[in-house]
């Protein structure tokens, strides 16, 4: 039957479009609607448009008729385990042993060993009791707040926490504070403020991934214990190579043992795939389990994404070799890029932000890179705030000290050209 239905949807020249389009006059109305949006996108020059790669993801790509030899700078693969060859082992062993995937949810019948025994090695990894996986972190996001916070509590939130973080607390029925972005006198405000709640957490990402800055964890955990609060941090653009063993940003500021709740991904830093988590103490993994509704009510993670971080992690355990690498790397772009006259946001982060104000400026300049075989994407505004326009690059382990010195020199020939240096 389904034969005749793809022959029908063929003869009529498409997927199916047609019987949309023929639908009644509501039908006809909303996808005029949705035109209107679309072009409305365009016309606020907001249109994210998706280049295709077509090899590996790597430090050197294809793009579908753009070349080879693209120099990639604009991928969370700081590790550059993304192609890592006994990472990709890993996922055809397990892919091998334990198959394509659950088609379950995780309590029904969607537990493997392997993933029990990547929630105990993400645990051990971070220092904390126990650890729960979800589909990707957003879910982790969206999961956590609902579950652990009623009217009685308070959520404190970073005004630039991502988008995830944000969503995940609007679901929750916490009373909400936002305060200005790593701004403590603010923080301390809203946490007197919240002191008539029964609980007080504080939530923020560990890096911000727009300007690569870090949070002031210290203070931060500071002002939780003085005013009786927990702290949650969003350990994405952190995990794996933050801290002297690439632990996180807790690590790297001395404070792992004050943190309550990471929240983190194994599709940035730990290989790549997909897939997050939340990390922390047992009981709270525990309630994770019985109420976090992205758990309850979604597929188990595939187990060749289970073997990947898995793998990913057991390569940071036994090293950080690879860790030491990428910052040697990321210290090497941000001195040539400000001996070169560019203003570089952030401290110490491989997100390396190309501070040039003007949108139209970040565009022509990531495009002309592009020309110039370096592959990096300019952010303005509303991603950005206006008047903050730049272009976001991102270092990777596996960049060679020649490819960062040819980046630097693109932007310095391109920056030139367009007027952004002297
Ligand atoms: N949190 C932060 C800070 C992120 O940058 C991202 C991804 O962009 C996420 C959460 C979501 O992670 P995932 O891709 O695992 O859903």
């Amino acid at each position: 039957m389904w034969r005749g239905a793809v022959a029908r949807v063929l003869r009529s020249g498409g997927t199916g479009n047609s019987r949309f389009v023929s639908g009644t006059a509501a039908v006809v109305e909303f996808r005029r609607r949705l035109e209107r949006e679309l072009e409305d996108i365009r016309g606020a020059g907001t249109w994210k448009s998706e280049r295709i790669i077509s090899s590996r993801q790597g430090p050197h790509l294809r793009l579908e008729g753009g070349g080879t030899g693209i120099l990639n700078f604009c991928a969370n693969n700081y590790l550059g385990l993304s192609s890592h060859p006994e990472v990709i082992r890993a996922a055809v062993e397990a892919l091998e042993k334990f198959g394509a995937g659950l088609s379950s949810v995780r309590f029904i019948c969607g537990t493997q060993s392997i993933h029990k025994d990547l929630e105990e090695k993400i645990a051990r990894f971070h220092q904390r009791e126990d650890a729960i996986l979800y589909a990707s972190c957003f879910d982790a996001n969206a999961g956590i707040f609902e579950a652990l916070l009623t009217p009685e509590d308070a959520v404190l939130s970073d005004e630039l926490n991502h988008a995830s973080i944000i969503d995940g607390i609007r679901l929750c029925k916490a009373n909400k504070y936002r305060y200005k972005h790593m701004d403590m006198q603010d923080l301390e405000a809203k946490l007197q403020d919240a002191q008539k709640h029964r609980l007080r957490l504080v939530a923020t990402d560990g890096a911000f991934s727009m300007d690569g800055d870090i949070a002031p964890l210290r203070e931060i955990c500071q002002l939780a214990q003085k005013y009786d609060a927990l702290v949650f941090i969003d350990e994405c653009h952190a995990t794996g190579f933050l801290g002297p063993s690439g632990r996180g940003t807790d690590e790297l500021l001395g404070v792992m043992d004050k943190v309550t709740i990471i929240n983190s991904t194994l599709g940035k830093a730990l290989g790549g795939a997909a897939g997050g988590y939340t990390t922390g103490p047992k009981p709270l993994i525990d309630l994770l389990r019985q109420r976090s509704r992205p758990y309850l009510f979604s597929n188990s993670l595939p187990p060749a994404v289970v073997g990947c971080a898995s793998k990913a992690l057991d390569l940071l355990m036994e090293s950080n070799a690879i860790a030491q690498s990428m910052a040697a790397k990321t210290q090497r772009f941000r001195s040539k890029m400000t001996a070169a006259g560019f203003t570089i946001s952030g401290k110490d982060h491989p997100i390396c932000p190309v501070m040039l104000g003007d949108a139209r400026l970040a565009a022509v300049m990531a495009e002309d890179m592009l020309n110039r075989g370096i592959y990096v994407i300019g952010f303005s505004y509303p991603v950005v705030p206006k008047g903050k326009a730049r272009i976001r690059v991102q270092i990777s382990a596996v960049h060679s000290d020649e490819d960062i010195d040819r980046c630097v020199e693109a932007f310095t020939e391109v920056g030139r050209k367009h007027g952004a240096l002297p």
